[in-house]
């Protein structure tokens, strides 16, 4: 039996320190049924941002996958490197920052994200992977977001959560929240409830520029509550986009779908 989590951060000293957006899960089990969210990950690699203490990476390399980790605080290194002596040529911790490594290069085309990420960084993390290159580098993504944010990320058309992000995360992948986990499972417990979500990569709708669908959504979602006619007219062409494409300008942006969307930066492409 593995030592437990609460043991391991005591004997390291690993306080959790509010600005670098820790919140530790001690649950074996829970963490178990996270490291399971992406299906079989024997053989597989995976890239982890942010493993603390360590628990959710020795879930990861239960599993038989071989783990590279990101961690900020250099504090949880001591921790992670009684992991890796224990797990040898199977982990391999980078001390760093992760919005700053390379970490294509050091994980490898066909990774796994699996993170129970920080929420200061979190949306920035998934907005990165989201864009670049298509098909991604990575295979799918399972990630701990703050409840509110998971919403946003699988919302469909008409409800008080859709926007840039869902667009984003719904153009050419396929997201879906996998787990809701109640604040108590967190040491400290953070004010509001999570969920982990799930992503996959789906087909690139061809002809579309990223960036001028980036930039509709933007302008569209940036004054929700105005009517299409007013929030896109800044954009060369976006209201002969809208009439040729039958889609009545006096609608506001969180009734338009994802599709619509697309259709209308192919347009404008
Ligand atoms: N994986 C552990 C768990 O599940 O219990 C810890 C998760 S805790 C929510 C987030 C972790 O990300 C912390 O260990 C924190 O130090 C680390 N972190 C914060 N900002 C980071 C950054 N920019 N790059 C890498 N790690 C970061």
């Amino acid at each position: 039996m593995p030592e437990p989590l609460r043991d391991v951060i005591a004997r390291h000293g690993l306080q959790a320190t509010k600005s670098l957006g820790q919140n530790f899960i001690l649950d074996r089990q829970l963490l178990a049924r996270i490291a399971a969210i992406p299906g079989s990950l024997n053989g597989a690699t995976v890239y982890e941002v942010g493993p603390g203490p360590g628990g959710l990476t020795r879930a990861l390399l239960d599993t038989g996958a071989k783990v590279v980790a990101v961690e900020r605080d250099r504090r949880c290194l001591p921790a992670l490197a009684e992991l890796e002596n224990e797990f040898p040529d199977c982990l391999r911790v980078i001390s760093g920052d992760a919005l700053e490594i390379d970490e294509r290069r050091e994980a490898g085309d066909g990774a796994h994200i699996v993170a129970n990420l920080p929420y200061n960084v979190g949306t920035a993390l998934l907005l990165r992977w989201l864009e670049g290159p298509w098909p991604p580098w990575w295979s799918s993504l399972t990630l701990m977001f703050q409840r509110e944010v998971a919403e946003r990320i699988v919302a469909r058309p008409g409800s008080e959560h859709y926007g840039r992000l869902s667009v984003a995360a719904q153009w050419r992948s396929t997201p879906r929240i996998a787990m809701a986990v109640h604040r108590s499972s967190f040491v400290p417990p953070p004010k509001i409830a999570s969920a982990v979500v799930h992503i996959v990569p789906a087909g690139e709708p061809p002809g579309v520029d990223p960036l001028v669908l980036e930039k509709l959504t933007a302008a569209a979602f940036g004054q929700r509550r105005k009517m299409l006619r007013s929030s896109v007219k800044g954009m060369p062409g976006a209201l002969d986009a809208l009439a040729e494409l039958g889609i009545d300008s006096e609608r506001r942006a969180e009734t338009v779908s994802v599709e619509e969307y697309v259709a209308l930066a192919r347009r404008l492409s």
